[in-house]
């Protein structure tokens, strides 16, 4: 008997787009099960409930979960779109220095061409000792920037190999990437995409990679 994390939900999938594994309970896809499982992780390591988390451009699926498991909860995010705490860039945050205890911007970064800019600027808000979770898609043997955003791809302005995590530790003490393989396989936490297809009309830059599963990453940057 399979039940996935973060919802216990047992069945089949609904399949959107690519084979896309969202689950009709709580609309997971495979990325977020991983990082609930990561976040199960930090659940046991700090007291969240003294802690404040600010969630960026925040997921549904996590809302409640951070709700109720830290002190203080702040959501932002650059579009109006989304109903968040603050709207804002997050190359320019409206906070003081020192303000939250943990960070979480899941697949934003690879929106952002100036991202070293962002990244400083959630570790100019973070305390000291603060926790930044920035994963992004890892869809490339090594990193490839785009020129210009690309619309096909959800304008993304690169395509990130593992290589892109070293980025972090220019400006955090330590990154702990956790994988899929950190887990046990039985949770489906890889992505299940046909990429031997690329490089292609919409997606020119991008490079072939083997296989129909590819192993999903979180790294947890600490000050
Ligand atoms: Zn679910």
């Amino acid at each position: 008997m399979l039940f996935l994390p973060i919802c216990n939900y047992n069945g089949p999938f609904l399949s959107i787009r690519r084979t896309y594994d969202e689950c009709p309970k709580c609309c997971s896809v495979e990325r977020h099960r991983l990082q609930f499982l990561v976040f199960q992780e930090l659940f046991k390591k700090y007291d969240t409930s003294k802690l404040s988390m600010l969630h960026v451009a925040p997921e549904k699926v996590f809302r409640r979960i951070f709700e109720e498991n830290f002190l203080e909860y702040v959501t932002t995010d650059i579009s109006k779109r989304r109903s968040v705490d603050y709207q804002a860039d997050l190359r320019n945050l409206p906070f003081e220095d020192n303000t939250y205890d943990f960070v979480f911007a899941s697949y934003v970064l690879e929106h952002i061409k100036e991202d070293e800019k962002a990244i400083i600027e959630i570790r100019r808000i973070l305390k000291p000792e603060g926790v930044a979770i920035l994963p992004v898609p890892i869809v490339s043997k090594k990193t490839i920037e785009y020129p210009e955003p690309n619309p096909y791809e959800s304008y993304h302005v690169r395509a990130s190999g593992q290589d892109y995590f070293k980025k972090y530790e220019k400006y955090f003490e330590k990154v702990v990437v956790f994988s899929s393989k950190d887990f046990p396989q039985e949770y489906q936490m890889c992505i299940h995409e046909d990429r031997s297809l690329f490089p292609n009309k919409k997606a020119p830059l991008r490079e072939p990679m083997k296989g129909n599963e590819h192993d999903d990453f979180v790294p947890v940057c600490i000050l």
